[in-house]
């Protein structure tokens, strides 16, 4: 697409500047309306934890593949331990040896056992197996390594100890179905069924665009008048942290030239997330360059903090498009605006249902003050007192700069855009931060 170059009063979608006063849930669902399921590949089984399974698995072999002991013992035929016991040991003799990983090389004939370790094949004609424990093995081993005769201690009864095949999983058997997510257990069964890669959703680019002339990357000087440039990494790790793959693009600085040239770098991805410059100050420039290169929607969202939010459609020289989120560049703003948007968007890119974060009510320690009508997002530490009951208390300072009460909250405690305020003693909804893995 050719760059536009239209002044303030030309522009298409000039409407889209007075900034619209969305509730958190109509911001969320006209942002989801740009993106899709991403494109499918085939990772190696061990990057593939918590991405999304984009063809049913089905089985091509019984697992186990035969029947096999789940003891080390004797494999015996049960009918020939009838009236053992400790006192009455059955004394039947020993004709060989099955290892794991090894076949029998021999037919169990009646009346006599096979010394057989756990997870080896149960030999032909065997129908139960006695464990060690259930044998005079211990005294035996005294005089001999492998006795040449056993005494069993017990009546076995037929399949005792013997993990049938199949039992597992059945030759032919869906074993894992499209669309789950791929946690501990389902990798494992992937590998049991012999395939060393998996066809997922692929993981969603996130290019990570920080603006501002006043931001110094950790690592630099410290230097007067300057901050380091957190936003960056508590975004790139809510990328991580959802599964996506976080690409830090640097800080451009508050200059057309700049943005323009990051933007032009962060194209190669699913999603743009830049920070700051999108609050009164300084978001013309942004406004500016973002609109030049597509389509940018300035949204007012009713919540706290993190009220101003860009949302638009980036657009490259040669028309391709990536949908961009612009945060708020307040540090708490910024997560918390990631939290209610980002993650959605990236879930959604990875084939996810989309999932709010799990919820608990709990008993106010400190009161949660709304002065304006919007949904407040309170940080908190929640706690089980000794009732068992959740309680939470505030971490402190609320102002959308203090990064550090976020790092001490385990949850956004709520007050609804329509209350004054939650006091003392009252309870709150507090959506946890930290309880469930976000990656699945
Ligand atoms: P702005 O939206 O540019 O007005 O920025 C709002 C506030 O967020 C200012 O105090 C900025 O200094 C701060 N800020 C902007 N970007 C970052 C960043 N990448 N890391 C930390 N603070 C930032
Ligand atoms: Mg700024």
């Amino acid at each position: 697409m050719a760059k536009k170059s239209h002044s303030h009063h030309d522009r298409p979608h000039r409407h889209h500047y007075d900034a619209e006063m969305l509730s958190v849930e109509e911001a969320r669902q006209r942002i989801l309306s740009y993106f899709d399921v991403l494109s499918v590949e085939h990772v190696p089984l061990v990057e593939a934890l918590g991405q999304v399974l984009a063809e049913d698995m089905v089985a091509s072999f019984n697992i186990p593949p035969m029947a096999n002991s789940a003891m080390d013992g004797y494999a015996v035929l049960a009918a020939d331990t009838n009236g053992a016991s400790k006192a009455t040991p059955v004394e039947l003799p020993v004709t060989g040896v099955v290892a794991a990983g090894a076949l029998p090389d021999h037919e169990l004939a009646p009346g006599t056992a096979v010394r057989i370790m756990t997870g080896a094949p149960v030999p032909p004609g065997a129908d139960s197996v006695v464990p060690f424990e259930d044998t005079d093995e211990l005294e035996r081993q005294k005089s001999s390594d492998s006795p040449s005769s056993i005494g069993i201690h017990l009546e076995a009864q037929p399949l005792d100890n013997i993990r049938e095949a199949g039992e597992d999983v059945e030759l032919g058997e869906t074993v894992l179905t499209k669309g789950q997510s791929l946690r501990p257990g389902e990798i494992g069964v992937i590998a049991s069924l012999g395939r060393s890669t998996v066809p997922v959703v692929r993981r969603p680019v996130v290019a990570i665009v920080s603006t501002g002339d006043e931001l110094l990357e950790p690592g630099e000087a410290h230097q007067p008048g300057k901050i380091y440039n957190s936003n960056a990494f508590s975004i790139a790790a809510m990328v991580s942290r959802c599964g996506g793959v976080p690409k830090i693009m640097g800080i451009a600085r508050d200059t057309v030239e700049s943005l323009e040239a990051a933007l032009e770098e962060a194209m190669n991805s699913d999603l743009v997330v830049t920070s700051a410059g999108v609050s009164k100050g300084d978001y013309d420039v942004v406004k500016d360059v973002l609109s030049s290169r597509g389509e940018i929607a300035l949204w007012s969202v009713r919540m706290r903090p993190a009220k101003p939010l860009a949302f638009g459609v980036l657009e490259d020289e040669d028309g391709s498009k990536v949908p961009h989120l612009g945060l708020p560049g307040n540090p708490v703003s910024a997560m918390v605006a990631f939290e209610q948007f980002g993650r959605s968007a990236l879930r959604l890119m990875m084939g996810k249902p989309e999932t709010a974060k799990p919820t608990v009510d709990a008993v106010m320690d400190d009161p949660i003050m709304n002065h304006d009508g919007r949904r407040v997002y309170a940080r908190v530490q929640v706690y089980k007192d000794e009732q068992g009951g959740y309680r939470a208390r505030s971490t402190g300072n609320q102002s959308s700069g203090v990064l550090s009460s976020m790092a001490l909250a385990n949850g956004l405690a709520i007050c609804p855009d329509d209350i004054g305020m939650i006091d003392v003693g009252e309870t709150a909804r507090v959506e946890l931060l930290d309880w469930a893995d976000d990656i699945f």
